[in-house]
């Protein structure tokens, strides 16, 4: 059972992204970095924001996490949502990947729990039809 409800809208992978969506279904989080000059992105693009080289490789960020910013969501943006609120988007980052950031949901904490900074691990949610997506929740104590 995914953690929102099966009429959430699933990911539109794209002619950028596909590879990104492609290593979730195989329950993989990699992110797209320059094979010239190794700075990692994300969301995945064509170019290179450093060098501006098309060369591409993936590399893995590991699946801890700290919570760089989140919010808690009180007003559902779509139908679907409406039974889930409050729930909590965060942006977390990665120790072993400083470069990246990903907006993604926080889960299994109470929204006056979560803290920036607060230490966080991937776990992956299961939508349907082979498709992950990755959310994060609190370390254990
Ligand atoms: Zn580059």
């Amino acid at each position: 059972m995914s953690y929102f409800p099966q009429e959430m809208p699933r990911p539109e992978p794209d002619r950028d992204d596909r590879e990104f969506w492609a290593s979730c279904a195989q329950q993989q989080l990699r992110f797209q970095a320059c094979a010239a000059c190794g700075t990692a992105r994300h969301p995945p693009r064509p170019i290179c924001h450093q060098c501006h080289s098309t060369a591409v490789k993936w590399v893995e960020p590991g699946s801890r996490a700290t919570v760089y910013t989140y919010c808690v969501v009180h007003h559902p943006n779509h139908p679907a949502l409406a039974a889930s609120v409050p729930y909590i988007v965060g942006v977390v980052e990665f120790p072993a990947l400083p470069a990246v950031r990903l907006v993604t949901n926080i889960t299994d904490s109470a929204p006056a729990q979560v803290r920036i900074g607060m230490p966080v691990s991937l776990w992956w949610d299961d939508i349907g039809d082979g498709q992950y997506v990755p959310r994060f929740r609190p370390d254990s104590p």
